[in-house]
């Protein structure tokens, strides 16, 4: 039997992590049990407003273990492994104290937003939560409702961090990625993080299978988080049997222990297949361009669509010349978030489907009998010969085809500014050619 401990809402904007409480845990129940599979991270619905940044939470599973052993991790110089599976019976209850004070001695319960939540489990929740989670509001009733077998359920101050830990245990991954975390010592926690910035592109060239590592566009690492946390850098990628390699390879301060996680990160698992407009989801809408794209304070650029805005933020950078770029009657996939008030779409990626022709006016039709250009009326009011009074269309008028500054297919704003859900483009095309050949 495997015991799914999940765990969420410990940490606040002024320190603490629950990807390192994830770490604790592990370091402390990896000396009487075995780890079964990766720890997860798993990221719910980006748009939960009370969230602290990245709205992760974390699931480990212990039992006794059984098959192949892989080495996911290394903690006070000792390695952690992981069990393929576990045998026989165990007792959930037993491991309530020690995660307890783990969570009570690592939760910042004094900030009045962080509300933990933990869960031992002998089976998981009901898939459904997992996806009610990622992709919508989730009541705290309906995640208890979702559990199916016996165990330990605590909650802390108004509780909510029960909804993320029931949610993380009820993950049956569909699309997984891998992300192997690097931890700071303690005495270094707050302090600037030393890592070398030719050392994280090197890495990011030699491991094609890792994603989101630099920023290009804005010439910055994207490893590294900026809070005070306990993390000192993650690599994300497909391929977990690399990840610890392309650790080593990142030069500055070492980490004082790292772990791999099992993730839904870069999967587009909240992403809403279907045009439905309720307010903090991530839907994908197929529309038409409908109006010129306008620039607006700030530097964010709006498109008209059919019956909505879509905006494209000033951190997406270039990608908003993507989106400057389209035309009215051009034909677009677009993923993004729904904001409640006023009621826009996020844009998180594009794919654009079609181009309309565009063309520039070179001159004025030409009157054949006077032999003389004709005048303009006024804007589409077609044009007039000011000798001989003869009119002619709007449409008369000589004109060339200019090339559009865009091609169909998908575009994202740079690797700083995406989603940890939101599936890169790098991700989706690989795994469209694995497809593809198998
Ligand atoms: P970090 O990424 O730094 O770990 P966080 O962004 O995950 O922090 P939390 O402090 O964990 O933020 O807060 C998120 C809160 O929202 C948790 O209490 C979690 O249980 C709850 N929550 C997560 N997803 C949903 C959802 N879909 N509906 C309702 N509540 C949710």
């Amino acid at each position: 039997m495997v015991a799914w401990i999940g765990v969420d809402d410990t940490d606040s904007l002024q320190g603490m992590c629950t990807t390192f409480l994830a770490a604790e845990i592990v370091r402390e129940l990896t000396t009487d049990y075995d780890l079964v599979g990766y720890p997860r991270l798993v990221r719910l619905n980006p748009n939960v407003p009370w969230k602290t940044r990245g709205n992760g939470a974390i699931c480990v599973r212990f039992g006794h273990g059984a098959g192949r052993r892989t080495l996911i991790g290394e903690l006070e110089g000792r390695p952690i492994w992981s069990h393929a599976w576990a045998r026989g019976d165990d007792d959930v209850w037993r491991l309530r104290a020690r995660v307890s004070t783990l969570v009570e001695s690592r939760s910042e319960f004094q900030e009045p937003t962080t509300n933990p939540g933990f869960c031992i489990l002998s089976g998981q929740p009901a898939a459904s939560l997992y996806w009610n989670a990622v992709r919508r509001i989730v009541s705290k009733e309906e995640a208890l409702a979702a559990v199916r077998s016996p165990g330990v359920l605590r909650e802390y101050k108004n509780g909510r961090g029960i909804i993320g830990a029931l949610a993380a245990a009820a993950w049956r991954p569909r699309d997984r990625t891998y992300e192997v975390l690097a931890y700071r010592g303690e005495s270094r926690w707050g302090t600037p993080r030393v890592l070398d910035p030719d050392s994280v592109k090197n890495m990011d060239r030699s491991f094609a299978s890792t994603f989101n590592n630099y920023d290009y566009e804005c010439d910055r690492i994207v490893i590294a988080p900026h809070s005070p946390c306990p993390i000192l850098f993650g690599i994300r990628g497909d391929d977990p049997g690399v990840l610890p390699a392309a650790l080593q390879t990142i030069k500055g301060e070492s980490p004082a222990g790292w772990i791999v996680f099992e993730t839904n990160q870069g999967t587009d698992d909240h992403v809403i297949p279907a045009p439905t407009l309720e307010p903090r989801t991530t839907v994908q809408v197929d529309t038409q361009v409908l109006g010129l794209p306008r620039t607006i304070r700030g530097g964010h650029v709006v498109l008209e669509m059919n019956g909505l805005e879509a905006v494209a933020y000033e951190p997406s950078k270039g990608f908003r010349n993507i989106v400057r770029a389209l035309r009215p009657g051009d034909r677009v996939r677009v993923v993004g978030s729904i904001r409640a008030q006023p009621k826009t779409l996020n844009i998180e990626k594009l794919q654009v489907l079609s181009l309309v022709e565009e063309s520039r006016k070179l001159a004025n039709p030409l009157c054949l009998r006077c032999q003389k250009r004709a005048k303009s009326m006024g804007t589409r009011a077609g044009f007039r010969c000011a000798r001989c009074g003869q009119r002619f269309p709007h449409s008369a008028a000589v004109r060339e085809l200019v090339s559009r500054a865009l091609e169909p297919g998908w575009y994202e704003p740079p690797a700083g500014s995406r989603r940890h859900l939101s599936q890169p483009l790098s991700r989706r095309l690989d795994r469209s050619r694995r497809r593809a050949a198998a």
